[in-house]
């Protein structure tokens, strides 16, 4: 600590940050004290948004709870670096400016992410569109042949068939909604996949549960009706299943057909979870005062590395680091992690506007991700959910799951126009080797 930083207090610090005398970045500089200027973004953050920490500074999990929900053989708790950054945002939920929290160990990550934000908070800020909303799970029923599955396909196609099913998947949650159903089938295996809304909730659990349950009953409406018609006897006994399996019958509760925690072109198509896109526009005099490079740069670099380079590479994923962002995003925030492997395969687009602006924009068409059940009920992420405006108990239609997702998706965006700017002014290695390694 300098003999200079000793006459500060933590409210006259704080008083410097709110009124602009001192910025968030310049913060451990000014004191050359790690630990009062964490205390003191901490303070700041709870005076600004009215918020109060409780958890992230003492740890004090309930491991009974946690032993019962979240894990087996637990022996204690891991921890992560927690950071945060300020984002302006237009989305179709939230307005103005918001906290978003970040817990990683990769030092520069909330650097920046931070001035992609300062970038974007210079402009308007980001502008967040949600197109969809659904969660899927895929069940495999094994038929007598294709004949059958062809008969049972338009069955639940039909007026009489989704109604049966939607008020069978009714019956086993309160909060999903069944949007509709598609079918697929290879022969004796025929894939149905259920689409639903889940509220709050991401929902995998969820819609498991329900088309499992609903499944199970369209297994037995179609089996009583077959036993009552000669000609599926009479198919069935031509069939090879017919020896052994004279019953349809459920082969797999996850055909993968869904398709979850895997990389899948179906998923960047048709979208899984939420599909969002986060867009700005940079004015060129902040894009070279803050990002230090140009928008024709830009676009250059985004097409040339995201999408010649992705594409000689094979990649699903057009974009430069949204893995490391959705990674300290879902960690701070309770999700699901290994669904990263879905938010990934997102798509930059960077051009030149007619006035010689920047246009950046991500679509990420599978964010997976929820504000109730999973593993945000934990007291850090339920505590960062609370703070960022967006715990989902008691919100049924899940509009705080849309607020998380466009908090996520602008922090993405900060981070790609970030690193595009930093790879088109070649400061990428300079910014990673100015860290402490080993
Ligand atoms: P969940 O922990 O099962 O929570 C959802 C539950 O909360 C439902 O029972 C729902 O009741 C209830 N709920 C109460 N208020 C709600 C609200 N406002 N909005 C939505 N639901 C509300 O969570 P999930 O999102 O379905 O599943 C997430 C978990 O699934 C994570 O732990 C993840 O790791 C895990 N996961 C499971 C699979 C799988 O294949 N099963 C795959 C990937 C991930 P109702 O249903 O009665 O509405």
């Amino acid at each position: 600590m300098t003999m200079d930083s000793k006459k500060y207090g933590d409210d006259e610090v704080i008083n410097k940050l709110m009124n602009g005398e001192l910025s968030l970045s310049g913060l451990s500089m000014f004191l050359e004290d790690e630990s009062q200027s964490s205390r003191i973004r901490r303070l700041y953050l709870e005076k600004k948004y009215g918020i109060k920490f409780q958890y992230i500074v003492s740890g004090n999990m309930d491991n009974e709870d946690a032993g019962k929900r979240n894990i087996e053989n637990m022996i204690g708790a891991t921890q992560r670096p927690l950071g945060f950054v300020e984002a302006k945002i237009n989305g179709e939920h939230l307005s103005g400016i918001k906290p978003i929290f970040l817990s990683t160990t990769e030092g520069r990550l909330v650097a920046g992410v931070a001035r992609g934000l300062k970038a974007i908070n210079s402009g308007a800020g980001a502008t967040t569109t949600i197109i969809d909303d659904k969660m899927t799970r895929s069940i495999i029923i094994e038929t007598s042949g294709a004949r059958e599955s062809k008969r049972i396909m338009s069955f639940v196609k039909s007026n009489e068939g989704f109604k049966f099913i939607k008020a069978e998947f009714s019956n086993h949650t309160k909060h999903g909604e069944l949007l509709g159903i598609d079918c697929y089938t290879t022969g004796r295996n025929l894939f149905i996949v259920y689409k639903a809304k889940t509220g709050a909730a991401m929902g995998m659990n969820m819609v498991t549960i329900a088309s499992n349950n609903t499944t199970a009953k369209l297994v037995d409406r179609l089996n009583e009706e077959r036993k009552k018609q000669n000609a599926f006897e009479k198919e069935l006994e031509r069939s090879s299943l017919s020896s052994t399996k004279k019953l349809l019958h459920v082969l797999s509760e996850s055909g993968n057909l869904c398709i979850d925690k895997k990389p899948a072109m179906k998923n960047v198509l048709v979208g899984r979870g939420v599909s969002i896109i986060a867009e700005a526009v940079i004015p060129k005099e902040v894009v070279k005062a803050t990002l230090k490079t140009d928008p024709e740069s830009m676009a250059k670099i985004n097409y040339v590395k995201n999408y010649v380079g992705s594409g000689l590479a094979g990649s699903l994923a057009h974009n430069a680091q949204v893995a490391n962002v959705l990674n300290a995003a879902f960690d701070a925030y309770g999700q699901d992690v290994a669904q990263i492997v879905d938010g990934v395969n997102a798509f930059d687009d960077v051009a030149v506007t007619e006035a010689g602006d920047l246009y950046v924009s991500i679509y990420i068409p599978a964010l997976e991700v929820g504000t109730y059940g999973g593993g945000t009920i934990r007291e850090t992420p339920k505590e960062l959910l609370f703070a960022s405006g967006v715990y989902g108990e008691g919100d049924n239609e899940g509009k705080t799951k849309y607020m998380l997702a466009e908090l996520i998706a602008t922090v993405c965006l900060a981070g790609e126009l970030n690193l595009l700017a930093a790879e088109s002014s070649g400061q990428l290695t300079k910014a990673h080797a100015s860290i402490k390694r080993g």
